[in-house]
């Protein structure tokens, strides 16, 4: 029989127990402070996204450029993505006109921004005033005594059942949500995220499992387990498969995928796992990685692989020491000063954007028609989104000799973009001579 031993273990002083006490009541009253803080933030976030509501034009294409100028002053004032604050503005406001006892609570602490977002979470779909109060009043009434994932279920629950519409009515809006995401994971890989159907999505995965089994049905001596042979096919299937109920079919198989690898120049020599400079052997783990996109880094292997291979890949060697742009592949002076600047740029340029130079396009800092150079120091990559917003509101844009761009808001305000990072190995001789 198992028992308890009654021998007492280490324990707590009663000054302990006295400091503790005071702790304790110090962090309710910090995080009850914290609370009326975030409820302060989400209501002067509703006001910016109402200052920006009342003049957008919906009748016209261009009708939100209001919104994106606000959420562009915010974000770089924030240092953050204007997209995410034009996401937080939305949410803001949906807190503040649709669950306003929710956000009363967070304003007296009783409840904490965690809570928030499952009350909100659960209860969007309910459009309905009347009963969108009925929900906020029942759970409230729980969130103020349970911790958020507890909350969860209750809050899934209550607002299924308030929810007046049939689940093909809801299945029907919630395909309107449907997509592919992408997030890079550690080492070299990324994830593909595709939100559809799950009749189509488990459709997908039967499909693959049958062509798995009769991969290693007819080479019984491949070493690949289900999992690999799914994932292998699906990226076969992806990267060059012709669809078929979509036009124009021909076309779409056709397009081929393009992604920009920035390779740096010692990685390049590294042709064996002990590569050399002048000054003697250097580790290959000191080697910094080639990058995607200038951010996600990809395996020597994989890169060196891409650098002798096909003409689709955009091949740019840099500096092992300061990671300046040495050289881009394939001299064609138009197309060759683009892969420069993207080499450069690896995103555009507005601060806290990510939106890799791929899908960017190459914008003039001094208007070209009034006698701008097209040239590497007169152009930049900037995002649709951005470039649009330079163009049609009243924010300007000013490149350093440093590469910097000084991007000067509605509001006078200067917010700076440094071209991206390079780490740099530290050195007490000169650069190698590259
Ligand atoms: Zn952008």
């Amino acid at each position: 029989m198992n028992e308890i031993s009654r021998r007492a273990g280490p324990s707590l002083t009663a000054p302990d127990l006295v400091m503790l006490d005071h702790l304790v009541t110090s962090l309710v009253e910090t995080r009850r402070g914290i609370a009326a803080f975030q409820a302060l933030e989400a209501q002067l976030l509703h006001a910016a996204n109402t200052l920006a509501q009342e003049r957008v034009d919906a009748s016209r294409s261009d009708g939100d450029l209001p919104m994106r100028d606000v959420a562009a002053e915010i974000g770089a004032a924030l240092r953050v993505s204007d997209r995410t604050v034009q996401r937080q503005l939305g949410q803001a406001s949906i807190l503040a006109e649709r669950f306003p006892r929710t956000l009363d609570a967070l304003t007296t602490g009783r409840i904490s921004r965690a809570h928030v977002h499952v009350i909100v979470d659960a209860g969007h779909r309910i459009t309905d005033d009347e009963v969108r109060a009925r929900f906020e009043t029942a759970v409230l009434t729980v969130a103020e005594q349970e911790s958020p994932s507890r909350l969860k279920g209750y809050a899934r629950l209550t607002a299924e059942r308030l929810l007046p519409r049939t689940l093909q009515e809801r299945h029907q809006d919630a395909t309107a949500g449907r997509r592919v995401d992408v997030s890079d994971l550690d080492d070299a890989m990324s994830q593909l995220t595709l939100v559809a159907a799950s009749t189509l999505i488990h459709g997908i995965h039967d499909r693959l499992t049958h062509q798995a089994r009769t991969v290693t049905t007819t080479d019984p001596d491949d070493p690949r387990t289900l999992d690999h042979l799914r994932a292998d096919l699906l990226c076969d299937l992806a990267l060059s498969g012709t669809p078929t109920a979509h036009e124009p079919a021909q076309l779409l198989g056709t397009i081929t995928a393009e992604i920009h690898v920035t390779v740096p120049a010692l990685t390049l020599a590294s042709t064996s796992s002990h590569p050399t400079t002048r000054d003697g052997v250097l580790d290959a783990a000191q080697l910094d990685p080639a990058m995607l996109d200038g951010v996600q880094p990809v395996d020597t292997a994989t890169a060196l692989q891409l650098v002798g291979a096909s003409p689709g890949w955009d091949r740019a060697l840099t500096h092992p020491i300061t990671g300046a742009v040495l050289a881009v592949d394939r001299y064609r002076p138009s197309a060759d000063l683009r892969r420069y600047l993207r080499a450069i740029d690896q995103r555009c340029r507005f601060p806290g954007c990510m939106m890799p130079t791929r899908r960017c396009d190459l914008d003039h800092i001094h208007d070209a028609a009034r006698g701008g150079p097209t040239n590497a120091d007169n152009l930049t990559d900037k995002c649709r989104r951005h470039h649009v917003l330079k163009h049609h509101t009243t924010w300007t844009t000013r490149k350093q000799p440093d590469g910097t761009i000084t991007w000067t808001s509605p509001t006078g305000r200067h917010y700076p973009d440094r071209t991206p990072p390079h780490v740099a190995f530290t050195t007490d001789t000169d650069p190698p001579p590259f």
